[in-house]
């Protein structure tokens, strides 16, 4: 009866261990495995990282910002995998959120690996738009014309919503007003040129 306690914490970080390998093999940087594997310690995960990629982790921070999810490919991407996050956190109850993460973009790999596209979004940066959808400033929002859900700022007004799919982004054989929608869109400084 004695040993019931160690060996229970035992489990648990050989647990640990299994959920930072699926991290690292999805591509998880540091600051995703610090974050969310919390009971092992900086020195472990870097262990860890170096076993399964044979490469240390590379430093510096995470550059990304919330522009990034709202560009065209990149939101086609994210959007796809944050329907997939959305449907399984609504429909699987005691999934947490590396379980959720690991998943959905397992998913999200699959689907695109399957129609021979290159995946534009790494997994720090699905942890990372998790994080934003977390502190409310970006969300899914429905276009108003497929009724597909699409990655938005939090505070742009839903009303109004064209997806990237119904809309792509094109600088010839567009009307004017679809030209000039998609230049504001894409804030791209040789946009200042056109
Ligand atoms: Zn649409």
């Amino acid at each position: 009866m004695t040993t019931t306690t160690p060996l229970k914490s035992l489990a648990d970080e050989a647990a640990q261990v299994m959920r930072a390998i699926t991290l690292i093999k999805l591509g998880a940087r540091m600051q995703v495995l610090e974050s969310e594997i919390s009971t092992l310690s900086r020195e472990r995960l870097i262990r860890l990282y170096r076993e399964v990629k044979g490469a240390s982790p590379p430093k510096g921070m995470l550059p990304f910002s919330e522009d990034w999810y709202l560009t065209w490919g990149p939101n086609i991407h994210t959007s796809m995998f944050a329907n997939v996050y959305a449907f399984l956190e609504a429909n699987s109850k005691g999934l947490d959120r590396v379980d959720l993460l690991t998943r959905a973009y397992s998913l999200y790999a699959e689907h695109f690996d399957m129609i021979g596209e290159p995946l534009q979004m790494d997994l720090t940066r699905a942890w990372t738009f998790i994080r934003f959808k977390d502190a409310g400033i970006l969300r899914l929002a429905g276009c108003t014309r497929c009724r597909g859900k699409f990655v938005a700022h939090a505070h742009e007004p839903s009303h109004s919503m064209v997806c990237g799919i119904c809309q792509p982004p094109s600088r010839a054989g567009k009307t004017k007003a679809a030209a000039k929608a998609a230049l504001e869109r894409d804030a791209a400084p040789q946009a200042q040129a056109a």
